[in-house]
């Protein structure tokens, strides 16, 4: 029987367990053997124990489980060739050729690299002695699926990633929460939410809750902006009679010349401008753990199912593919055309390309 791997890697998201089970059970559907790989890279470079054959039952109720329950690690030996050699032995051991990783950019990349160094990884372990001819050779391709696991919604190609709105369902309710005590006595709060280099669950957050400003690494304001959004807040409160008054800040947030605009910064502006009574509220890992919402758990079975059908399918000429969701259509992407996309939205945002930032992210949307 064909024996498929599983593995969360990078930023832990909620959807993730959902993934794993999805690409267990389909596995085993598909008249395969799952193995869960623990501790994202670190069990494949380290194996013994950290490798274990999965069951239909064992992955029973993940569905709803936030973090992962298979861990995740930042693994710095399979950034290097010694400890992907080191992984390649271990998957050969066990009979395993086929992966599905679900992380980040950074993990998704490394699966790539991964799969570019295989044949050479496994002449390698035959040269050295570590492996006979006779244990390599039924392995000679390995069969690599990406699954993007991150609440950032940071990867272009994709309209969600497993996670994003699980994390966004977390900051409305955190927003509502605020809400009343903003309401109740005419308050200002500023909301910092994650995202890293990417604005979108901010923007996410911005829209499902009304916000009255927010701010975005791809569209920094325009300079004078201290003085465009008083203006607006005090249209908001004095001319709509808004009680409340909430502004969303992503982690990355900066402006023209790549300044950090932090919550604290705008908290002060609003102080001392608008003589507003403006309190700060970092999110931090809350935006992170709890449940998968609905839609996580829909996505990442869609996805995952879809992970395994694509593993099973691949040509040993076939680039990498993503599994993608565009338009309500899960999809098939190629791994690094995602990842180069995603790399050059932050690359335009160092050079001050802002136009070419928000094109570039918009475009995922458009192909
Ligand atoms: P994320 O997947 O969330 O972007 P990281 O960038 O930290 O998170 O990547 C997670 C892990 O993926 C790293 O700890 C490392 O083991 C592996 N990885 C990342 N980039 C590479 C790379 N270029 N080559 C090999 N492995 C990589």
């Amino acid at each position: 029987k064909r024996r498929i791997g599983v593995l969360t890697s990078g930023g832990d998201a909620p959807g993730m367990n959902g993934a794993v089970r999805a690409v267990v059970r389909m596995a085993i559907h598909s008249d395969c053997e799952a193995y869960a790989i623990f501790e994202g890279y670190e069990g494949l470079v380290n194996g013994g124990n950290m490798i274990r054959q999965v069951h239909w039952e064992d992955v029973r109720g993940w569905q709803s489980r936030g973090g992962t329950l298979i861990g995740s690690a930042r693994c710095m030996s399979f950034r290097e060739r010694a400890g992907r050699l080191r992984a390649a032995k271990n998957m050969v051991l066990r009979g395993i050729d086929a992966l599905v990783v679900c992380g980040g950019d950074g993990s998704l990349t490394g699966a790539d690299v991964f799969r570019a160094e295989w044949p050479g990884l496994l002449a390698e372990l035959v040269a050295e002695g570590e492996l006979s001819q006779e244990q390599v050779e039924p392995y000679q391709v390995l069969n690599i699926v990406g699954l993007v696991g991150s609440i950032d919604n940071d990867m272009s190609g994709t309209d969600a990633t497993i996670g994003c709105y699980s994390s966004l369902t977390r900051i409305c309710d955190a927003v509502d929460d605020v809400f009343d005590t903003a309401f109740s006595h005419q308050r200002g709060f500023v909301i910092e939410v994650m995202g890293r280099h990417c604005g979108w669950l901010a923007l996410m957050s911005a829209i499902s809750t009304g916000a009255d400003w927010l701010f975005i690494p791809e569209m920094p304001p325009k300079d004078g902006w201290e003085d465009e959004m008083c203006s607006v807040i005090t249209k908001n409160r004095k001319e709509r009679g808004k009680r409340r008054t909430i502004v969303i800040v992503a982690e990355g947030a900066q402006d023209r010349q790549l300044n950090k605009i932090s919550s604290n910064t705008i908290k002060d502006i609003l102080t001392q401008r608008l003589g507003l009574d403006t309190r700060t509220t970092v999110l931090g890992h809350t935006q992170r753990g709890g449940a998968a919402c609905a839609y996580d758990r829909w996505l990442s079975t869609l996805q995952g199912v879809e992970a395994v059908r694509a593993v099973l399918e691949m040509s040993p000429q076939s680039p990498v593919p993503v599994i993608t969701i565009r338009e309500n259509k899960i999809m098939r992407t190629p791994l690094m055309d995602a990842v180069q996309a995603t790399k050059d939205v932050t690359a335009k945002i160092h050079a001050k390309d802002f136009d070419g930032a928000m094109k570039e992210r918009d475009a995922e949307f458009k192909e």
